[in-house]
């Protein structure tokens, strides 16, 4: 079936930076991915909901692979994860990729949310019948991993509590931090099932001592350092008694 056009918006960040989102999906689930255009291989970060396909969406370039990450399991960020070839996620939630079930992407509350899009992705979609394929990883990330494009490297960083897998990827040499939803200009979620305050709260300690000029989120508009540091201190302030 022929998805709705405009399903994914694209907007330019830089000459190597594209984001992606999904205009109808509602705002609780409607989550950014942000291709980046590396020399010897591209990245894009997270994967949106899976509704329609994204893979289309991506052009590549012949015989310079893609490396699709998920920083966390959660449904808005791996939902197209299966259409791409070369995975990787958080290794802590490795086992949760292979099979995506529904404790851990959290794909229920999609499914019995009321106004789950604003425009139907094609005729006859039901938020009822939302599933998420499969998609086990080919590298499992750690702490202190790099991934390298070959004129730009990554640094993987675990910033749990969100999540307890949850990850960012970490350009030292510019200052940009890709962040999922550790931290971002949104609402922060400290309160599902696998999410814990006290790991959340060293995530925010670490964040502030990272040297980040530009943080690109799993939600909302993209931050400045200094707004991602007054973002993690007031957090802090709130949850550190
Ligand atoms: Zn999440």
């Amino acid at each position: 079936m022929k998805p709705r056009p405009g399903w994914f918006s694209k907007t330019t960040v830089d000459g190597r930076t594209t984001m992606l989102t999904e205009p109808f999906v509602t705002d609780y689930c409607r989550a950014n991915m942000w291709l980046v255009r590396g020399r010897d291989h591209d990245l894009l970060v997270d994967t949106g909901m899976g509704i329609c396909p994204l893979a289309p969406e991506i052009e590549t370039t012949p015989g310079k692979p893609l490396l699709a990450v998920a920083t966390h399991v959660h449904l808005d960020h791996v939902g197209s994860l299966h259409e791409f070839s070369w995975r990787a996620g958080p290794r802590i939630e490795a086992e949760a990729f292979a099979t995506m079930p529904d404790a851990a992407t959290y794909a229920y509350m999609f499914r019995d949310l009321p106004g789950a899009v604003s425009e139907l992705p094609y005729p006859g979609w039901k938020s009822m019948d939302y599933a998420i394929e499969p998609a086990p990883l080919h590298r499992l990330l750690d702490e202190g991993d790099v991934i390298d494009l070959g004129d730009r490297a990554f640094h993987v960083l675990h910033l749990p509590g969100h999540s307890p897998g949850s990850i960012g990827l970490f350009d030292g040499q510019d200052g940009t931090l890709f962040s999922g939803d550790a931290i971002h200009g949104g609402v922060l979620i400290d309160d599902m099932p696998d999410s814990d305050r006290i790991p959340y709260c060293a995530t925010m300690r670490r964040l502030l001592k990272l040297p980040v000029r530009v943080t690109h989120g799993g939600h909302a508009d993209s931050i400045d350092g200094p707004r991602m540091r007054e973002i993690a201190e007031d957090y802090l302030r709130r949850n550190e008694g």
